[in-house]
């Protein structure tokens, strides 16, 4: 058993699931942040517990291979970044690793994987950003929570987020400097502005910038306005408001002070429209091949039914729409359903209809309806599928399910939860959509067992 302050030399063998270092000693575990495999470290215990502990490398004895020197200066604070210190090709590996960990682990199962597929751009790929902003001890952060706290590095120029972003930011400073904005206290709950949270198009390079608010008006918009003019691409800029003592950033009201208050992308050929409120890939040009495996997975033969839950503002469903017969979306968020109609509209695809409501619900519904979809799409949030619908969706029987998933220990719990409903994992493949992050997206295609 190591014990707290012990140090010794420790060879890095493996990674957690938060892209952390693992290494063994004396047969225990022993976790160290921002180290590589292969690395032989000085390891200083900083916790010690029964089963595990965790580490600090204070010196890197034999550097790994596969270690690069990391681009950001946040990288260490920053709680954003887990692989900024080692080569993509490796990073690729862990998250393979990663996913098929999970689906033997938590799911028990070993189905067949296809290799990962990588993100097209390893920096710059995000289209999304919100920035908290606040001000400490007199002086004002704009960017990034530190590690496991409420604390903000000031942002600096992220490497995940286009150029333009960092632009913005800058604008904002000096707004908020001339202008004697107010800025949100999480203590007091007073002052104006929490967040800036931004969203560009990478195919048509629009950005929408939305000012979080407590507040229901934004002073001074005009100054702001004719700053943000001169950044490339910018097209509406919005508020959004939220009053409430919350961690969550944004509130539910969004008003547009200039543009149309959304923007719009292409994805897949069709084009789609983006409001503050709907979800939207936040690596684009990884969404096309994530979409494409999906497509692939459903193997459109031009006369099935699809039925697309949790689909968001339509994207997965009206990709594939000119190749079946019919999609059928379903949706929580209202905003995102409104996009997703204007979406079918403005694409001229007659064959989808939208539905808003929670998938359990609304697929009982569709049951009811007697709905016979071949293929059912599942994209749910990081806390995967509810129970019950899984059940429904079983029971509405459907020859396959593709299920895309940005959390590979729901995916295989899911999984294992489809098994014992008649549904046997063909293939799943994963895909990086979040590179220098911990985080893997994966797409799983499942078949029907015939029933005898
Ligand atoms: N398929 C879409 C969106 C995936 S993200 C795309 O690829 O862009 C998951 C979506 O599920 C979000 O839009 C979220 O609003 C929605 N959602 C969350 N809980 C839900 C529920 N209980 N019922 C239906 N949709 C839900």
């Amino acid at each position: 058993m190591v014990n707290k302050n012990d140090e010794f030399r420790l060879k890095i063998t493996g990674y957690t699931s938060e892209g952390g270092g693992v290494g063994k000693f004396d047969g225990q575990a022993i976790f160290v942040e921002n180290t590589a495999v292969g690395d032989e470290i000085l390891c200083h215990i900083i916790k010690a517990k029964k089963t595990y502990a965790i580490g600090k490398a204070v010196k890197i004895i034999k550097s790994a291979k596969c270690r690069i020197e990391p681009e950001c200066d946040a990288f260490k604070m920053c709680g954003g970044c887990s692989f900024a210190h080692i080569k993509y090709e490796e990073e690729l590996k862990s998250k393979e690793q990663k996913v098929k960990d999970a689906f033997s682990r938590i799911g028990g199962l070993t189905p067949k994987f296809a290799p990962i597929i990588p993100s097209p751009d390893v920096s710059r790929y995000r289209n999304k950003a919100q920035y908290p902003v606040k001000r400490e001890n007199g002086i004002l952060n704009i960017g990034f929570y530190a590690k496991k706290s409420h604390r903000v590095i000031d942002g600096g120029d992220c490497l995940l987020q286009p150029a333009e972003f960092t632009e913005i930011i800058e604008i904002f400073r000096k707004w908020i400097h001339d202008n004697n904005i107010t800025v949100y206290s999480e203590t007091t709950q007073k002052g104006l502005l929490r967040h800036i949270y931004l969203r560009k198009a990478f195919a048509t390079g629009e950005i929408m910038v939305c000012a979080v608010i407590n507040g229901k008006t934004l002073p001074e918009s005009e100054s702001l306005l004719s700053l943000l003019k001169s950044v490339k691409g910018f097209k509406t800029l919005v508020i959004n408001i939220n009053r409430d003592d919350t961690n969550v950033v944004l509130g539910n009201e969004c008003l547009s002070i200039h543009g149309d208050g959304y923007i719009t992308d292409i994805l897949c050929g069709v084009k789609i429209k983006i409001s503050p409120l709907s979800f939207y890939q936040v690596n684009r040009n990884g969404a096309e091949l994530l979409y494409q495996k999906a497509a692939e997975y459903v193997a459109p033969t031009g006369d099935e039914d699809i039925l697309d839950l949790y689909c968001g503002t339509g994207t997965i469903g009206l990709s594939m729409a000119d190749k079946v017969k019919s999609v059928t979306g379903v949706e929580i968020i209202p905003e995102a359903i409104e996009d997703a109609k204007v979406n079918a509209e403005i694409n001229g695809i007659k064959n989808a209809r939208f539905i808003c409501g929670d998938a359990s619900k609304a697929a009982e519904e569709l049951k009811a309806e007697g709905i016979t979809p071949k293929t059912v799409i599942l994209d749910p949030p990081r806390k995967g599928c509810a129970e019950d619908l899984l059940k429904t969706v079983a029971e509405i029987s459907p020859e396959k399910i593709v299920y895309v998933s940005c959390d590979p220990a729901t995916l295989a719990r899911d999984c294992a939860r489809l098994l014992n409903l008649g549904y046997e994992v063909k293939e799943v493949t994963p895909v990086d959509m979040f590179p220098r992050t911990s985080h893997v997206e994966s797409v799983a295609l499942l078949y029907r067992k015939e029933r005898l």
